[in-house]
């Protein structure tokens, strides 16, 4: 059987590694870039968290969307099957905080070495360069549908077009079967730009909302000069007309357009979701939020109020005498913050720490407790780890990713509706959902 597959992402290189180890089949893999993998080399900040090592029973815990249809999948092709896959092909493995694993080497580039030196032996033909630009299909006649059970398909697939980015040359090859793993669309420049959307319209395959989830949050009000800070094991609560929607303890940073960190891109996806309509007026770069976010920050979440007041007493004893509130505000919070304090809290730029008495210290207590945030705005798909939304799993049989419309076409990873939270599992699904699909027919 002649198989093709579209991307070589993490969901492509697993799918073309499965169905090479069938040696009946010739294999071919098209990737638009000249080299495999680019989105997976900037994975983990250049570490590639590739998987995590949780139990499969909390590992459903952490897909956001469609974790009945993954179960399947992953039942064929679990986090601890690619971790053994990437041990026995000398990608050697460790594993961190929150479980998450990384290969030993601390670079991204290793995983995708192990893939690529499977698919060499497997003998898969890698064409680079290469944009696969057309699917063609068979429509199925209505007398040959009439004749078959009720849901047969409409077409049966026949051949690949593709452009040779180097010299432009277009080619078409006939084929048996053709697996889809273009990705989504967020972080474009990787490659994901949406291509295997296109061919599901084609086909009439439903393609339900994109959503940039995993994403930084823009914010109102000036915050330029906390930009680059990093606060670590904070409180954060997030509240919509004052009902609390999320909270979570860890770290947040601010930067350029706003507020990024793993508490806030974690946050992103459990809140920003068309389904509750928290989102309008979409453009590629931001999109609005229609309820404006309430994010409270505690500064100090090991201290209660009390506790951090009588803290206070004691460093304003200490400090009698001292004239700037500076050296006050230093012994809180992160050099980046005083001036931001010091502004906010006492308007005076003379102010001295004799003059806080009961009324300063409430406001002090109140910006370290409760400090607050509007959020206005999601970034968009540029700065999205992940795109929520694609191929309806209802056009797909979960057993082998085929589209129940189209024989011989299916659809593996990020194009897929299905999307999960940091910690590995992106990539693990990815790779599950292109491993069940280069499978032999079930
Ligand atoms: C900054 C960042 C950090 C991340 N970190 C992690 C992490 O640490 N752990 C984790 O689990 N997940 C992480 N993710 C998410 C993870 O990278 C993706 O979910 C995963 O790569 C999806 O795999 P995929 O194979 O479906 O698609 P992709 O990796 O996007 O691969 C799709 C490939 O298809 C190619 N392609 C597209 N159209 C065509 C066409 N017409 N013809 C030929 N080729 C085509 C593209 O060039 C691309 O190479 C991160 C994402 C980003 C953006």
């Amino acid at each position: 059987m002649k198989v093709a597959i579209v991307g070589g992402g993490p969901a492509g290189m697993m799918a073309a590694i499965k169905a090479s180890s069938d040696n009946q089949n010739e294999v071919f893999l098209f990737e638009k870039n000249e080299k495999l993998g680019k989105k997976l080399f900037i994975t983990g900040k250049g570490r590639c968290n590739v998987t995590n090592a949780c139990d499969i029973f909390l590992f459903k815990n952490y897909i956001m969307r469609n974790q009945k249809f993954l179960l399947s999948s992953l039942s064929k092709f679990s986090n601890k099957d690619l971790m053994k896959f990437l041990e026995m092909n000398n990608c050697p493995i460790k594993i961190e905080r929150g479980l998450r694993v990384f290969p030993k080497s601390d670079k991204s580039f290793a995983i995708t070495d192990c893939f690529k030196k499977v698919m060499k032996e497997n003998g898969v033909k890698v064409l680079l360069n290469s944009e696969v630009i057309d699917i063609i299909c068979d429509e199925n006649t209505k007398a040959f549908k009439d004749t078959k059970e009720e849901k047969r398909a409409s077409y049966t697939v026949k051949a690949i077009q593709y452009k040779n980015l180097k010299n432009n040359k277009i080619s078409k090859i006939e084929i048996d079967k053709i697996i889809v793993a273009t990705g989504g669309i967020s972080y474009k420049s990787t490659g994901s730009t949406g291509d295997g959307y296109k061919f599901a319209k084609k086909f009439d395959i439903r393609i339900n909302d994109l959503l940039p989830v995993l994403v930084p949050m823009g914010v109102n009000g000036d915050f330029t000069e906390l930009n680059g800070l990093l606060l670590k094991n904070i409180g954060a609560k997030f509240f919509s007309s004052d009902k609390l929607l999320y909270e979570s303890f860890g770290d947040i940073e601010f930067y350029k357009y706003g507020i990024t960190g793993p508490i806030i891109l974690s946050a992103s996806s459990y809140l920003f979701d068309k389904d509750n309509l928290l989102i309008k007026n979409i453009n590629d770069n931001e999109f609005n939020l229609k309820d404006k976010l309430k994010l409270l920050i505690d500064l100090k979440p090991a201290l209660s109020h009390k506790q951090l007041d009588e803290r206070l007493i004691r460093e304003i004893e200490k400090l009698k005498g001292s004239d700037s509130v500076d050296l006050l505000l230093i012994k809180l919070l992160p050099k980046k913050m005083v001036s931001f304090f010091r502004k906010n809290i006492f308007k005076d730029e003379n102010f001295t720490i004799s003059k806080i008495d009961k009324t300063y210290r409430k406001k002090i207590l109140d910006l370290l407790k409760n400090f607050e945030i509007e959020i206005v705005s999601s970034r968009g798909f540029n700065e999205a780890i992940v795109t929520r939304g694609g191929v309806d799993c209802n056009e797909l049989n979960p057993k082998n990713m085929e589209c129940k419309k189209v024989k011989g076409l299916y659809f593996a990873g990020e194009v897929v509706d299905v999307d999960c939270l940091t910690g590995g599992f992106n990539i693990t699904v990815a790779a599950s959902m292109g491993y069940v699909a280069g499978s032999k027919e079930v």
